[in-house]
Formats: C-alpha cells, structure tokens, sequence
C-alpha cells in the first residue's frame, strides 16, 4: 500500500486544539479532526501570541484609509502594530510548510471574511476584509494553499487544497534531479489538469537543459509548481487530462465502453456527476490492463482514501 507523506499544516488554534477563542471556547472542527493522523498541524493563535488572555474582550477590525487597525474597544488598545510584527515574524522562522487552516470571520485569522467598521465603538459593519494575520500569511504566500476552514466544507475546494498539501509534501522529499524527473512524471496529469500550458513550462524546467545543478533547478520548479496549482482546475482542463488518460487503455476498450466513457465526460462536465465517477473507471482499466504508469500517476489518488467522504466526492 502507498505511503504518504505527512504534509505539515499551520492551522488556527481554536480549531479543535485550545480554548483560546476571545469567551473561552473551541471549535471542534470534523476536517481538521479527519486530517489529524495524516497531516502534522503546527496550531498558532495570533492573539494570544501578541499577549492576549483567555477569556478577553473581542477585537475587531477599523477602517483606516485603504487600511484597517486592529482594536479592543473595550480597553481602546490598538494591537495593530504587534499583530503584524507577530506575523513577520512567525513567517520568518517557519521553516517549510505545505499549507494553511484559518478560522474563518476573525479579525486576525479571517482569510477574506472579517467584518471591518467604520469607528471604534459604534456603528454596524460597513463590509468585509481579511484578518490582519492571514492577509500577511497571502502576502508572504501568495501561491500556497492557504484556506478557511468555513470554504474547506465545500468539496472541489477541499479536494484541491488536499490535493496541494499532499503534493507540496511529496516534493519537499526530493532531494535530487532524479528524484524531480520522477516526481513530475507522477503528477503529469494533475498538472494537466489545471492547463496545458503549465505542463509545457514545468517540463521545459524539469528538462534542464542548460544542465543547471539541483539547487537551483528545484525552487524554480516548485515556484512555478505552486503557481500551476494555485486556482481550482476549470472542468475543461480536467476532461483534457482524462481523455488523455483514456488514450492509455481505449484500444483495448470494446466499442460499448468507450461510448459509455464519452457519456460519463459529458455528464461530468456539466457538472451532474463528480470528478470520482471518470476517475475510478479510468482506474479500474489501468488495474484491469496493468497500465504502470497510470497506477502511478497521483490523479488518481492524490490523497489518502480515508479523507475522501463517500457522499461528498468532488
Ligand atoms: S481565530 Fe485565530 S486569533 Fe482567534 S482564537 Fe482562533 S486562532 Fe486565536
């Protein structure tokens, strides 16, 4: 059975770790519960990092300019200033991680939901923004898979983000331009998947034709890597990498079945049935063929099985 590798996660705190929210609470979250044995999560909360107790009066977030501060109204102190040092800083001595969970409609972890008000203590929120710490997570990260948990119940989403996270794990192990050969070759049609044009410009990359060492070929590959992963594939880059898939067992498929593989796409990319229907019925013939190299391509099974909830395939 395949080994995965462990993608690490920053995930906010109060999402199922510690009762750190502002009254004392936490939020048991059934994703991140999930992910638990396959994922090592590093859990911050930002507002307890820059000093802030349990329980503490609320924050929230004031428009200043095209700008927002960050204040307690109760007490009138403006945490501005030691959030955004926090977050420099904890960005600076991370070391390598494969991805983020944020608490969504907080003012510091939001990622775009946070309500941000016209003045301190008055008024109704005037409109939305993201939190103080996740907005310099975007900024520091602007490719990685970085999500609220709130997006995350969503499936194309989730099966992205996972997607992403288990991948970014995979090619934190290659140590070698071998190793890179190989692991692009294994996520060809995940690629593919997200459009022709970032398969050519990683292959060219991974090609290396000026015969430029590993240390210099890898970030170039991972930095162009994270950009072709970044947005949620369009169905019809995905249908692209099927029928390409399709092109590895359909001379030994019988005239009903390749019909019956056209009416499948159709119905996928209209969005009547999930990505899984084409995916296992690709897979059932590479097993039935014994096609190699579609068993080993990560389209497949980007993930571990167990996070894939039976009712709610992408
Ligand atoms: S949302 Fe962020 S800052 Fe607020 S309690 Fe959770 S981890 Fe802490």
């Amino acid at each position: 059975m395949r080994e995965f590798a462990r993608p690490r996660v920053v995930v906010s705190r109060c999402l199922g770790f510690d009762r750190c929210r502002y009254d004392g609470s936490v939020i048991p979250d059934p994703f991140v519960s999930l992910l638990k044995p396959f994922v090592d999560f590093l859990p911050v909360c930002p507002e307890m990092e820059i000093g802030l107790g349990v329980p503490r009066p609320p924050l929230r977030l004031v428009k200043d300019g095209d700008k927002a501060r960050l204040v307690q109204p109760e007490t009138g102190m403006d945490l501005t200033e030691p959030m955004l040092l926090f977050a420099r800083r904890f960005l600076e001595g991370l070391g390598e991680v494969d991805g983020f969970i944020l608490k969504n409609r907080s003012p510091s972890c939001a990622l775009q939901d946070a309500k941000i008000y016209a003045s301190v203590n008055y008024g109704a929120a005037i409109g939305r923004r993201p939190g103080l710490f996740a907005e310099e997570v975007k900024k520091a990260l602007p490719y990685f898979p970085i999500e609220e948990e709130g997006r995350l119940t969503n499936p194309h989403i989730r099966h992205h983000f996972l997607t992403r996270i288990f991948a970014l794990a995979e090619l934190r192990g290659v140590r070698e331009l071998g190793g890179l050969v190989e692991f692009h070759t294994r996520y060809k049609f995940v690629i593919m998947a997200q459009g022709q044009h970032h398969l050519k410009d990683l292959g060219r990359i991974v090609a290396n034709p000026q015969r430029l060492p590993f240390p210099m070929v890898f970030p170039a590959y991972k930095e162009r890597f994270l950009k072709a992963l970044a947005l949620l594939p369009r169905r019809g880059s995905v249908v692209n990498a099927l029928e390409h898939a399709f092109g590895f067992v359909s001379s030994s498929l019988s005239p009903k079945e390749k019909q019956y593989f056209r009416e499948v796409l159709q119905q996928y990319r209209a969005g009547k049935w999930p990505l899984s229907v084409p995916l296992s019925l690709l897979r059932s013939w590479a097993i039935r063929f014994q096609v190699e190299y579609l068993l080993t391509q990560r389209f497949f099974s980007p993930y571990p099985e167990a996070l894939v909830p039976v009712s709610e395939t992408p």
